[in-house]
């Protein structure tokens, strides 16, 4: 059987956690099925006058622990199978991390950067009024993911609000600052990433200082995680986009510079260029996958030689490659875990909105890290006391913790 696409894969991590945590056939079915799924037609008028029409969805995993929470997608290959297996990986990252909320996920099959600013944002408001009667502060809460940003987050909430007739900014996350946005949310991720890091060096007893790292991706998460580990002494030997990686490079700052203004990151002066499947074989100590799911497969998992792999994207490893990996004694830290720093910064800026009272940066900071360090030592306790992986660890406290909810709070009617 092969299980390159991210719902099998979801679904074989489910399947593999209901097994060891010893659940039902009952629990399995309730545990494995979304509870609402919304295909809509996003109809969208280009500025040289054409209709077009694009796909978009909004799938609400779970709502047993909270309302729904996950982010909204822009891209071309996105379809219905992925933003649901997507949405699962939210719903077991929040019970993770001990959010009160469920999982979801969303997006617009389009390949967000052949929009003008102002096809985008037509894109995202008629979007939001489509999946609007489900949506809400306490009913799914949509944030920022790939190919979104807060500029995103902002047409959403005004599309919101003025719906609403009143101000909502508690209805998505990642906005801007000055819309109720959070200090930290920017970072939130790559500071996560770079913490689960950290963390999973010293498990390793390796010494950060000077460790080498290999990033492929350079989107927010790729590029906050080079910053924040820069930042703590590592070295980042290599980074990649969608064009290709490069290595040889000053400093982060200097590539993203040339990035900036290139649109990508390869043929920066003074850098070798490299495949972005050369880049996951590199000999290094760290290998960050922070681009999009299935990069780490049956076929490329062999040849990484990387002692840790920290997933800053969502679902970059199939079945087949995570059990190459476990086999060749590589500490892998999962998405669930490793890139929970976003949607823990999530929660803390609608926990402000809610208030309308905001955090200084040292205490989103603060609360961020300590939430994250609970998780990370859950999950290495009992991978270590049950001698399965870091990721089997993870699964089995969150989908526990969504299994119990679901016992408790009964079968209606
Ligand atoms: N899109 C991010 C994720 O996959 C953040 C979600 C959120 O903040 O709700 O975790």
């Amino acid at each position: 059987m092969t299980t390159e696409s991210p719902i099998k894969t979801a679904l074989a991590q489910l399947r593999r956690a209901v097994e060891q945590l010893e659940l039902s056939e009952n629990d399995w079915n309730t545990l494995s099925t979304p509870r609402r799924i919304l295909e809509v037609a996003v109809p969208l008028r280009r500025d040289d006058g054409k209709v077009e029409m694009y796909k978009g969805y909004r799938v609400q995993y779970s709502t047993t622990r909270g309302p729904s929470k996950g982010g909204v997608r822009f891209h071309q290959d996105i379809d219905l199978d992925e933003t649901v297996a997507l949405a699962m990986l939210m719903t077991w990252k929040c019970a993770l991390t001990h959010l009160p909320y469920g999982g979801a996920k969303g997006g617009v099959a389009v390949n967000a950067q052949t929009l003008s600013l102002a096809e985008n944002e037509r894109l995202t408001r008629r979007y939001t009024s489509e999946i609007l009667p489900i949506i809400g502060p306490e009913r799914d809460i949509p944030a920022p993911d790939v190919g979104t940003d807060e500029r995103n987050m902002a047409w959403m909430m005004d599309t919101y609000s003025v719906n609403a007739g009143f101000s909502v900014p508690g209805v998505v996350t990642g906005k801007p600052i000055v819309l109720g946005g959070s200090l930290g949310r920017t970072t939130a991720t790559g500071d996560g990433v770079a913490l689960s890091t950290i963390e999973a060096l010293k498990a390793k007893g390796i010494n950060p200082q000077g460790a080498t790292v290999a990033i492929q991706g350079f989107g927010k998460v790729g590029y906050w995680t080079a910053v924040a580990l820069e930042g703590m002494g590592l070295k980042i030997v290599a980074v990649s986009d969608v064009v290709g990686g490069v290595t040889g490079f000053k400093s982060i700052a200097d590539i993203f510079e040339f990035s900036k203004t290139a649109g990508t990151v390869v043929g920066a002066p003074g850098t070798t260029s490299m495949t972005n499947e050369e880049i996951l074989h590199l000999d290094v100590d760290v290998l960050i996958p922070a681009a999009l799911a299935d990069s780490i497969t049956g076929a490329t998992a062999g040849g990484i030689k990387a002692k840790i792999v920290v997933e800053g994207a969502n679902a970059p490893t199939t079945p087949e490659g995570d059990a190459i990996l476990a086999s060749n004694g590589v500490l892998v830290v999962p998405d669930i875990l490793a890139n929970s720093g976003g949607v823990i910064v999530s929660y803390f800026e609608w926990v402000q909105d809610k208030q309308n009272y905001f955090w200084s940066a040292d205490e989103v900071k603060e609360n961020l890290n300590s939430i994250l360090m609970k998780a990370i030592v859950e999950v290495s306790t009992t991978a270590s006391s049950k001698n399965i992986t870091w990721r089997e660890a993870a699964l089995m406290l969150g989908v526990s913790r969504v299994a119990e909810a679901h016992r408790l709070r009964g079968l209606y009617p």
